[in-house]
């Protein structure tokens, strides 16, 4: 018996009856041997943190674009706190925590730089649309390794797929597209309970809101810090899933209702907030110029990191390109491109 054989025995002991089993996984596209050591789920989570599109999330705007302070969320911490706060649940609910962090450090791969100000402006210039979501999705199955994709398990392609809500419905009746997995639905609301909670954190940072501007019915329910609203939204979820008899992962419709309102609040007051469209704004026409000067240049696409395939067009090879930058990255690039450069001797 291989070690990953002892610890597949060990999920079908310990994991509840309605978790994913790394052992009836439906596999990879293209099917490889088994690790002697690892469960597939163990090698996808693996896979994803050893990717460069996960190194790059170290330099990709959360909320606030290229903060100067330390302590700013970035796409990457914001991501780690997903995982931890899915880890600790999936645990509590003995679902498959392997699969839960997979899923959680894949989600955002996708993510263009200057947060959804990237996302919109790259929504309007190609003709087929563009979300994060998709695009997570590609950088796993093609773009990754010069192109070869990693080649990842059908159940954390599912998670990372349908993990997003938009603005949509949270949990409960009305809910759409669900991720197939217990592990998958679990992601995708720790995804919610993560920002909430973190931007509001870093708002308050920031100077643009103060702790009291939360509504008080808000903090009342939820909690006045972040480790009570946490807390408070973890257990809660733990319950209702519980209690629910793990037809779906859920809060419970009161809970549910509160981190909506929270969510409203903080578009109202954060994420759409003058101060932070003002920088979105630059950003976008920084991102749009960019995309209209490799649009016609192939070879300059390539010559500054792009890749080009023949068989592709050219708005995604430029997307491709576009969406995997870092806001440094996009930013040096637009300067060498558009500034003149200071002479320096031959
Ligand atoms: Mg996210």
């Amino acid at each position: 018996m291989t070690i990953r054989q002892v610890t597949e025995a060990a999920e079908t002991r310990l994991l509840c009856e309605f978790a994913s089993r790394s052992r009836n996984s439906n596999g990879r596209r293209s099917p490889e041997s088994a690790c002697p050591v690892r469960t597939i789920f163990q090698v996808d989570r693996d896979r994803i943190l050893h990717s460069k599109a996960f190194r790059r999330l170290k330099y990709k705007t959360q909320v606030f674009l290229s903060p100067e302070g330390d302590h700013y969320r970035t796409r990457l911490t914001h991501t780690l706190e997903v995982s931890q706060v899915a880890r600790t649940m999936a645990r509590a609910l003995r679902l498959n925590e392997d699969l839960t962090e997979a899923i959680a450090l894949g989600h955002d791969l996708g993510h263009t730089p200057f947060g959804h100000a990237g996302e919109r402006v790259l929504a309007e210039l190609l003709p087929t649309g563009f979300h994060h979501v998709n695009q997570s999705l590609r950088v796993v199955e093609v773009l990754e390794k010069n192109g070869s994709g990693l080649n990842l398990s059908w159940e954390v392609r599912d998670g990372i797929l349908r993990h997003s809500k938009g603005r949509g419905v949270l949990s409960g009746q009305g809910c759409e597209s669900l991720p197939s997995t217990l592990e998958g639905q679990l992601v995708r609301l720790s995804d919610v309970i993560a920002y909430v909670n973190h931007d509001l954190d870093d708002a308050i940072r920031g100077g643009l809101i103060n702790s009291n501007d939360v509504p008080t019915v808000l903090r009342q329910a939820l909690g006045e810090h972040s480790s009570q609203r946490l807390n408070t939204m973890i257990i809660d979820l733990i319950e209702t899933t519980m209690a629910g008899d793990y037809s779906c992962v859920q809060l419970s419709p009161e809970i549910t209702g509160h981190v909506s309102e929270l969510r409203d609040w903080l578009y109202v007051n954060v994420y759409r907030a003058e101060a932070v469209e003002d920088e979105f704004r630059k950003a976008s026409r920084l991102l749009r110029e960019l995309f209209l000067y490799f649009i016609d240049k192939p070879d300059e696409l390539t010559a500054h990191g792009g890749r080009y395939e023949k068989h592709e067009d050219m708005e995604t090879a430029v997307a491709d390109f576009l969406a995997g930058m870092t806001d440094r990255y996009a930013m040096n690039l637009y300067q060498k491109l558009f500034f003149p450069q200071p002479w320096k001797p031959l």
